[in-house]
């Protein structure tokens, strides 16, 4: 068991080491390029010299400009640059357009560049918390985007190839893109439509709405910020990985519990929706696991464990990772048998109440809703047909489904049948069959309900 558990610690820091070096070399690849454009002179764009180039292009000539435009903005030639240019070759009508277009253009080249370079090596590292942390981004997508377009001085490549860690979806990216950049867009293009013989008032215009963009843009940043509850203190508590406060001062609490028998999603939905409801994710079958882990370990009383889960979502036994040696088929057996020892289940079921005293959570098991938190806010009861709950189990595992399903029925039986705390929906739950439904309805679906029940306090 022992030699198991170094392997498995060895692998997760080599798995960890990789994850570092591949963010190292994609952010040092990024700011070396960067450092030699900017003061390498290596790319020297004037749209004067395209000028002549893209006469003989004709009607292709504004593509042609948003394409090359997007590729150098990739490559840290600032926005600005190439929203004069638009403006100077192809006069304020079509250049605002045009200008606008390789914005896209350059922000879904580096989502691609971030998405395939990145993301992988950020989710291995930072785990859940990226998903806590880009859960905002995920719930506002393109409006996210475009309130940090309209924020002043916020450079466009980095900002850019930072989209490709998060989920935000290319439209999402496009679209805020498109919306967040007008104003400035539109300022620069007049500036560089007069250089190209236009006339004075439109230069006036163009540095009053560059000027008004900017002052505008921070206006709009505090303003959203403070609706999103994004202070500096709640900040710096996602970055630590902290439990989020409520999601705004004037919401009350919020504890979802969700219960139902297993396989029936709940511990993937529960996942999702705490990460888009920004609320803190709490496994408790993880705890019965803990205990099933610890009495084979030769634990007398492993309701007395000391379990935590930390910032990555990880599960911590006595300090020690323990999120995979807790997932076996003899802990997962010995771990339905135990939580029908009474004194088991007092203790964990302490350490539960413990943990949702204060916050907002998202809670999972099978008595959360009847015997863990009986006030909980909202409670779902999942279940779904026995066969498709299997097959969804099997086809996780990559075992055969008949072999699933027996095991399941024992679980099912011994879990709703014991005495203490059996398994049932309680009273006031909302009872959800997820058969034949994706991840994705259920998750919707829990969601709107609680958005339901936050209400304002009075
Ligand atoms: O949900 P999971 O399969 O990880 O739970 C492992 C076992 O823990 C279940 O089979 C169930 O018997 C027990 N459990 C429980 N009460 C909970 C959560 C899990 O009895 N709240």
């Amino acid at each position: 068991m022992l030699h198991l558990d170094d392997a498995r610690a060895k692998h997760a820091r080599s798995v960890k080491h990789r994850a570092i070096r591949r963010l190292v070399l994609f952010f040092g690849v990024i700011i070396a390029v960067g450092i030699a454009v900017a003061f390498g002179g290596i790319i020297d764009f004037n749209p004067r010299d395209l000028q002549h180039e893209l006469k003989g292009t004709g009607p292709l000539a504004p593509i042609i400009y948003m394409l090359i435009s997007g590729a150098l903005g990739a490559v840290f030639v600032p926005g600005p640059v190439f929203a004069i240019g638009a403006g100077l070759l192809f006069g304020p009508w079509l250049g605002i357009p045009v200008g606008l277009g390789g914005a896209v253009v350059s922000a879904l080249i580096c989502r691609e560049i971030g998405v395939h370079m990145g993301r992988s090596a950020a989710e291995e590292l930072a785990g859940a918390r990226l998903g806590q942390m880009t859960a905002w981004l995920d719930r506002y997508g393109a409006v996210a985007v475009i309130a940090f377009r309209l924020m002043p001085a916020m450079p466009d490549a980095p900002l850019n190839y930072a989209a490709g860690l998060t989920r935000l979806k290319r439209w999402q990216i496009a679209v805020g893109t498109a919306v967040g950049s007008i104003p400035r867009t539109l300022g620069w293009g007049l500036v560089g439509s007069t250089a190209g013989g236009g006339n004075g008032w439109q230069a006036a215009v163009g540095f009053t709405l560059i000027v008004g963009a900017d002052a505008g843009g921070v206006v709009a940043a505090i303003l959203i910020a403070r609706h999103l509850g994004m202070t500096p203190k709640a900040l710096w508590r996602k970055l630590r990985g902290a439990p989020a406060e409520h999601a705004s001062p004037n919401l009350p609490t919020m504890r979802i519990a969700i219960d139902g028998p297993a396989g029936a999603g709940k511990s993937t939905v529960a996942r999702l929706v705490a990460e888009r409801l920004e609320y803190t994710y709490l496994d408790t079958g993880a705890m019965y696991r803990c205990a099933a882990l610890a009495s084979l370990r030769g634990v007398q009383a492993p309701g007395d464990i000391d379990v935590d889960f930390d910032a990555n979502g990880s599960v911590q036994l006595d300090g020690e990772d323990v999120s995979l040696l807790i997932r076996t088929p003899e802990v997962t057996s010995l771990a339905s048998q135990l939580a029908a020892e009474p004194s088991v289940r007092e203790g964990l079921v302490a350490r539960q109440r413990e943990l949702m005293a204060e916050g907002d959570w998202v809670a999972e098991g099978r008595d959360v809703g009847t015997v863990v938190v009986p006030d909980a806010e909202l409670k779902v009861f999942l279940d779904a047909d026995p066969l498709e709950r299997a097959e969804r189990r099997a086809a996780q595992l990559g075992a055969d489904v008949r072999e699933i399903l027996a095991q399941q029925q024992e679980r099912d039986e011994r879990d709703r049948t014991r005495l203490t705390s059996p398994l049932k929906a309680a009273d006031d739950a909302v009872i959800l069959d997820t058969t034949g439904l994706s991840i994705e309805q259920v998750v919707d679906r829990i969601a709107d309900l609680a958005r339901e029940r936050v209400t304002p306090a009075g």
